[in-house]
């Protein structure tokens, strides 16, 4: 049920406010429970926002390719929000995304909001809150997300491909294609960044990855990745990552894909979502207590699930 407070909340929050879409944002970091009220209300206000998911090694360029994507398309008219996220960050709430250095024009666009978000302690729940500050973000009236992950772990390649297109940066060293097959980048890159492409081996790393990427079963259904060359840092090649991700969006708007593919996110947050309350709610003090017992007991861990799963 939303409360009187959370409901003057919820209009500052769709008429646009920063502030308050920043306590929002905090509140679904710390697991406030007001926040559930605020999501049920506002998630009628979306769908109309593009999700775009950023991901690769650390020191690719994502942050720099991040902050020039978003200046690019704030000058088209875009109202944009960055969310980085950083599981291993003990800052959270906006801290000054690690030691990364971003330009300044990226805080003093008035079209561009910016926060980073970091999970404390855990993993857990990191693709669950992610999607949730996205879509206040988007409620807030923010119509293209650029979802930043800093690492290749496996909760950040959940947070990255919860996004409508994402975008794998990888550079031109020797080894990190394989790297990145390895780490399954490849299975969800809708686009890839060659960035650092001022360095020479560039070319000829974008060519070993597009006859890798040749050599995949497709069809005419099927979407083909292109590997695009960029100069991050110089601004070469952003305008032709936009159009790969405007390519993407036609592509998957007209064969009714994003609908679909949306469903299968939703289907996964509430999964996620699910698991989690019902994994708290278990491990109540009571059960806590008998885990201890039954271990005192000399129960092997069978037995201990057994019994503590009956006892429910
Ligand atoms: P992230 O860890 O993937 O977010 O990478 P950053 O954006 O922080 O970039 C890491 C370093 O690479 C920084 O020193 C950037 O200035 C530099 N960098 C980013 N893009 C380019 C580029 O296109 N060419 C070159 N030579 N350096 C770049």
């Amino acid at each position: 049920m939303i409360e009187f407070g959370e409901e003057i909340v919820t209009a500052q929050l769709l008429s646009g406010n920063r502030r308050v879409l920043a306590r929002v944002i905090s509140k679904i970091e710390n697991d406030d429970p007001s926040s559930d009220a605020i999501l049920g209300v506002i998630a009628s206000q979306i769908g109309s926002g593009y999700r775009i998911g950023i991901t690769g090694p650390p020191g690719a360029g994502k942050s720099t390719l991040t902050s020039k994507l978003a200046l690019s398309l704030s000058k088209m008219g875009h109202h944009v929000a960055i969310l980085a996220v950083d599981p291993t960050s003990p800052f959270s709430g906006g801290a000054l995304l690690g030691d990364r250095v971003r330009m300044n024009e990226i805080f003093t666009d008035p079209n561009i909001f910016i926060r980073s978000m970091a999970t404390r302690g855990s993993l857990g729940g990191l693709a669950e809150k992610a999607s949730e500050v996205s879509d206040v973000m988007e409620a807030a009236g923010f119509d293209r997300i650029l979802i930043e992950t800093v690492g290749v772990g496996q909760s950040e390649l959940d947070v990255a491909k919860a996004a409508d297109t994402t975008l794998v940066v990888l550079v031109p060293e020797s080894g990190d294609s394989i790297q990145a097959m390895k780490a399954g980048l490849m299975e969800i890159a809708d686009v890839f960044v060659m960035n650092k492409s001022d360095r020479p081996e560039s070319e000829k790393a974008a060519e070993s990855l597009r006859s890798t990427l040749g050599f995949r079963d497709h069809d005419e259904t099927t979407w083909i990745p292109e590997v695009i060359p960029t100069s991050a840092n110089s601004g070469k090649g952003i305008d032709e990552v936009l159009h790969q991700i405007e390519r993407h969006r036609t592509f998957l708007s007209d064969r009714n894909l994003l609908e679909s593919k949306r469903q299968r996110r939703h289907e996964l947050w509430i999964r996620e979502k699910i698991g989690r309350k019902l994994s708290e709610r278990f491990w109540s003090v009571e059960n806590e207590t008998e885990l201890k017992r039954l271990f005192f007991e000399k129960k092997n861990k069978y037995e201990i699930v057994s019994t503590l799963l009956n006892s429910e």
